[in-house]
Parts: structure tokens; C-alpha cells; sequence
């Protein structure tokens, strides 16, 4: 049953594509501009899975990448040890990958290709920041290793939170993005605030509530629908902010 690419497609495809539509809504003029100097015509929503896509790919290029959409901590309580377990962290992961690609977009010596892939994997990688269970336990691979059933069917609850939740709401990600994207200037600002950190243990905190609220073996229907819903939608336009947040920071 257990995959290797475990982790693939995180917030499934909706998700990632809600996030990405609701930062475009948010770029400042300037990010905007330089931006479209680098996709062209392309929305971010279109860029929003390649690399979650390219985990298919077979020439082996994209492999080391595959690390880049989580980091694994044990379940911290405070800010301050979160952020020290964080950092003391050796090899790629999504901590470090979204610093060492900031870089790279704003380094003048970067090609314009390197650039725009740099710039595609933020677009994702802020998409995983803000889905739990990607910041959530090693010993349980975020998730992946806690069984549940799921209206009747054997899954993880990983996957649970990447897609499944998402998709019973049947919209569009364009509708998605609308619906959720209303808040005042000053709640969005808000929502902005804080570090990479911060956001980082925003989700782990929510993890940390997700696992003490679903067991192994839990049996999950629409009471989990209803119960989690709110923190589901929270999760992608927070998302989508804080990705606007750091693209505009850059840019
Ligand atoms: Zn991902």
C-alpha cells in the first residue's frame, strides 16, 4: 500500500491552484510586472503542481527536488523550540528550499530559466507550507503512516488533508479562490505578518491539532468534513496571502 513518493501531489490539484490564484489577486504592481516578465502570459495557477508533476518524470534530473515539499518536526509547543528544532535541521527541505530559492530569484546572476523554476517552486512550496500535514511528525511521515478510512475507503491521513477535503467541496479552484479571498485590507495585512518561521509553525501547530484529533484507524466521514472545513479553507487562503506576502517581498 505505502508508496515511495508519499508525498506526492499535496493539496491536490485544487488546492495548490486556489492558493496560487488567490497570491495573484494580492501582487503588488511591481511583483506583478517582473513576474509577467518571467511567465509571460501564464497565471501561477497554471504552474501551481509542475512540481509535484515532475516527480513522474524518469531521467532522474528532478529526483533531489522530492524533498523540498515538507519538513518533518516533532511536535513542538512553543515558537521559540519549534524554531531552534527548525533550524537545526541539516539537508533540503521545505525551511530551507523556499530561503536558498528566494536567493537564487534575487540573485542577478541567476539565468532567466533558473529563475523561473525557482520562482514555480515557491508558487508550490508555499501552497505545502500551508497544508498541515507537511510540517507535521517524522516518525509518522506527516501523516502518511496513520491509517484511516475515509467514506469507506483504506487511505492515510496525509492524503486526507492533501486532496480529499479539498475536493468534497466540488468547486472550481477559480470559485474556490473567490469565495474564500473577501477579507478587509487590514485582516489581509494581518494574515501577512510574521516570518517564514512563524507561518511554518502556524501549520505545525494546526498539525499538531489534526494528529490529536485523528488516531490510527480512525473511521472519517462527513463529521470530519464539517469538523475540519473551516481549518481546511483557512489553510488556502492563508496560503495564498503569505505566498503573495514573500512574492512581493522579493520582487
Ligand atoms: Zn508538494
Amino acid at each position: 500500500m505505502m508508496s515511495c513518493s508519499v508525498y506526492s501531489f499535496a493539496w491536490g490539484l485544487t488546492g495548490h491552484r486556489v492558493i496560487a490564484e488567490i497570491a495573484e489577486n494580492h501582487l503588488s504592481g511591481k511583483a506583478r510586472r517582473e513576474i509577467k516578465k518571467m511567465m509571460g502570459q501564464e497565471r501561477l495557477a497554471y504552474w501551481a503542481n509542475w512540481p509535484d508533476f515532475i516527480k513522474s518524470d524518469t531521467t532522474g534530473v528532478w529526483k533531489q527536488t522530492s524533498a523540498w515539499h515538507y519538513v518533518n518536526i516533532d511536535p513542538q509547543t512553543d515558537l521559540a523550540a519549534f524554531e531552534k528544532n527548525l533550524k537545526a535541521q541539516s539537508g533540503a527541505s521545505l525551511y530551507s528550499q523556499i530561503k536558498t530559492l528566494s536567493a537564487q530569484i534575487k540573485d542577478e546572476k541567476t539565468s532567466e530559466k533558473d529563475r523561473k523554476i525557482a520562482l514555480i517552486f515557491l508558487i508550490h512550496m508555499m501552497g505545502d507550507l500551508s497544508q498541515p500535514m507537511h510540517t507535521g511528525r517524522s516518525e509518522d511521515l506527516g501523516g502518511n503512516k496513520i491509517n484511516v478510512i475515509y467514506f469507506g475507503e483504506k487511505t492515510n491521513l496525509h492524503s486526507v488533508w492533501d486532496g480529499k477535503l479539498v475536493d468534497s467541496q466540488k468547486y472550481s479552484y477559480t470559485e474556490y479562490a473567490k469565495l474564500l479571498d473577501i477579507k478587509s485590507k487590514d485582516e489581509v495585512e494581518q494574515i501577512q505578518s510574521g516570518t517564514l518561521e512563524n507561518w511554518l509553525y502556524d501549520s505545525h501547530q494546526i498539525a499538531n491539532k489534526i494528529y490529536a484529533q485523528t488516531p490510527n484507524d480512525s473511521k472519517l466521514g462527513y463529521d470530519y468534513q464539517y469538523k475540519f472545513n473551516d481549518t481546511m479553507e483557512r489553510q488556502l487562503l492563508y496560503g495564498g496571502l503569505r505566498l503573495a506576502k514573500l512574492l512581493n517581498d522579493l520582487f
